[in-house]
């Protein structure tokens, strides 16, 4: 006999405890475990406020954006607001010159209208799609066409491919975060649309393992060669720092979803270094 005093469940006094809660250390017996992702723990341990920890992941995840969706809103949001601030620089220098006899040429006033109402496109569309407004899902893949279309519009004929191979590598790469975050478990969740069981579960189980958190710095340092993607980086370093809020279980690799979100963004101030010669 392994023990002479095999302590007995705590709720049931004639049966032997096979199991011991890992949170209250109370003493169970099979019928009294309850499992959460693979740990043990007594009814009342596997319940916060009367929710599974899987419903209350399911709870805090409703209808509040993650990583990719912040990442797939945040960069038409950043050149949208890049084109209004721009075209209204321009538009406001031009008028100046204006006023002194050197002139100005109207028809790029056009140009300047144009830029500064993609501007405003480009920043409202990532706003209704962060709301979890549903049909935003769909509409955002307006965006990455528009872009690929002013890119052809503005820089095909420029004899420096440079602007133009930024912009073409850019747009696919962010329909590509579109894709991705578009059939991602996880971005359903943020827009409200149920899911099932089994796919929740596995959402769950892949929040707690957190390698989106080591996954984030090291793209982050590829993206000094391919700047694309620090949009992946960006949405992975978000992911595993919201990831980690879960006070338990707990959930590890913090400090490299923090490491990959410094990298990203010194990758994207490097960018301009590279992209205005600075
Ligand atoms: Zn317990
Ligand atoms: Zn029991």
């Amino acid at each position: 006999m392994e023990n002479e005093n095999p302590a007995q469940c705590e709720n049931h006094e004639d049966r032997d405890a096979s199991a011991v809660c890992e949170l209250c250390q109370s003493d169970l017996c099979e019928d009294c475990t309850f499992d959460v992702v693979d740990h043990k723990v007594c009814k009342a341990c596997s319940e916060v406020d009367g929710r599974s920890y899987r419903e209350l992941y399911r709870h805090n995840a409703w209808g509040s954006p993650d990583g990719f969706v912040t990442a797939v809103a945040a960069f038409p949001f950043v050149v949208g607001a890049m084109f209004i601030a721009g075209s209204l620089l321009i538009g406001l220098l031009g008028l100046l010159q204006f006023m002194s006899p050197g002139g100005i040429q109207w028809a790029n006033y056009k140009t300047y209208f144009l830029i500064f109402v993609v501007g405003v496109f480009f920043v409202t569309i990532p706003k209704l799609y962060l709301a979890g407004v549903k049909w935003a899902r769909y509409i955002i893949l307006l965006l990455p066409a528009l872009l690929l279309g002013m890119t052809y519009y503005f820089y095909s004929e420029e004899e420096d491919p440079k602007y133009l191979h930024f912009f073409l590598t850019w747009s696919f790469s962010y329909v590509a975060l579109i894709v991705i975050a578009h059939f991602n478990p996880r971005t359903k969740l943020a827009f409200s649309i149920p899911l099932s069981d089994a796919s929740l579960e596995s959402c769950y189980r892949r929040s707690l393992k957190n390698y989106v958190a080591i996954a984030s710095p090291v793209l982050a340092l590829l993206s000094f060669a391919f700047p694309p993607l620090m949009l992946l980086s960006g949405a992975l370093a978000v992911s595993g720092l919201a990831n980690t809020r879960s006070k338990w279980p707990q959930v590890p690799w913090r400090v490299f979803a923090l490491f990959g979100l410094i990298l990203t963004f010194v990758s994207f101030i490097w960018m301009f270094k590279f992209l205005f010669g600075l």
